[in-house]
């Protein structure tokens, strides 16, 4: 039986790669449906070689043979899916990952933001649909892979390859350009997560993200740099063992790991894994005076309720404006932390309240440039 998913993030870096490994394991899926937003023209030319059922499209498009839907919510709601992969940019992916959850389909998660924003929300209601969320991000996967008994496990170590600014003073960070800032060392990844990844922003969304899904404590997940991004995150045991998931860096392994869970299947990989290839492995702890952005993660994430849909908010208009040329690399930091030194935080928050707040946060950081920079 093929298993049946859809895409919700189609033309992204992560959904353009997840049809390549689909288009590799083509007799093992049938494509539901595919979402993409402003690429239209790419969603197009999916859309013509995959002939899902549906599409969605931000713009409406054309294909022969195939529905164009109104809403993703009709994605998420379609129960043909058996597993929809939720793999846009930012708060989008939140309200379709709750309708699909509610529908009781299980969900391969690449939108960290979705957990970031609501996590305990999304993780009680899948516990009650009774729905698997299975991690693609690279960090996660790793620990998915790990876990045996969760029980047993005593800490989470999520590796961070430490991004392009890694030995770089503060002085040429706080003077990057948008186009330093996107050179990533070992990842190729959207705009948005790379400008993350550059200011470790990424990091500490990760360990929210963390926590939510596998329930650790935040004092029990540790950041190490591994600059080769070789070992994708360990776990430890409560004897002393330490699991690591190891592989070469490629993201279509984690994405086909999420989709295929809890089959495995030959996949795309260049060549097979040797150690004395990588010859050696370096690691040491993240220099927090250089990138603040990962205990402000921590900060917001102890503080729970909205607090970390606050960071969420206020770090992602920040990026943008970064990558519109309206601010320094730096202020990113400087915002979302403002941000979040002004927020009133709501401890246990409806959806409703979650999205005010991601609303409110989102209008002050973008009402600050307007003011400052136009
Ligand atoms: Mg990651």
């Amino acid at each position: 039986m093929r298993r049946k998913i859809s895409i919700i993030g189609s033309t992204g870096s992560i959904g353009t790669q997840a049809l390549e490994v689909i288009e590799k394991l083509q007799d093992k899926f049938e494509i539901i449906a595919l979402a993409g937003g402003n690429n239209t023209e790419l969603l197009k030319q999916q859309a013509e070689k995959f002939k899902p059922k549906y599409v969605y499209a931000a713009k409406p498009i054309n294909v022969d043979g195939v529905k164009t839907l109104e809403s993703l919510d009709e994605i998420a709601e379609n129960k043909e899916n058996d597993i929809i992969l939720v793999s846009c940019s930012g708060k989008i992916g939140l309200r379709p990952t709750l309708k699909a959850i509610e529908n009781g389909i299980d969900i391969a998660l690449a939108n960290k933001e979705t957990l970031v924003m609501a996590g305990d929300i999304v993780m009680k209601k899948a516990k009650e649909n009774g729905v698997n969320i299975i991690p693609v991000d690279s960090e996660h996967c790793a620990i998915h892979q790990c876990i045996k008994d969760i029980s047993q496990v005593s800490k989470l170590i999520i590796t961070a390859s430490g991004g392009p600014f890694l030995h770089k003073s503060v002085a040429d960070m706080k003077n990057a350009t948008v186009e330093q800032t996107l050179k990533h060392p070992r990842w190729n990844m959207g705009k948005k997560i790379t400008v993350d990844s550059a200011t470790l922003m990424n990091k500490g969304l990760e360990i929210i993200e963390a926590h939510h899904l596998f329930g650790f404590d935040y004092d029990d997940i540790e950041v190490v740099v591994h600059p080769q991004s070789i070992v994708h995150s360990a776990i430890e045991y409560v004897d002393g063992s330490v699991i690591a998931q190891i592989g070469l860096p490629s993201m279509h392994i984690p994405i086909q790991y999420a989709i295929t869970y809890p089959e495995r299947y030959e996949g795309i990989k260049s060549k097979s894994f040797s150690f004395s290839e990588i010859a050696r492995l370096d690691f040491e702890e993240p220099d927090f005076e250089k990138f603040p952005t990962v205990k402000l993660a921590y900060k917001a994430g102890k503080m729970g309720g909205t607090a970390t849909t606050c960071i969420n908010a206020a770090n992602e208009e920040a990026v943008f404006a970064f990558l519109d040329g309206k601010i320094k690399l730096y202020q990113i930091y400087e915002i979302t932390k403002k941000m979040l030194d002004e927020h009133v935080l709501i401890k246990n928050p409806t959806i409703d309240e979650i999205f005010e707040v991601d609303r409110q946060v989102r209008e002050k950081v973008t009402g600050m440039f307007e003011k400052t920079y136009c």
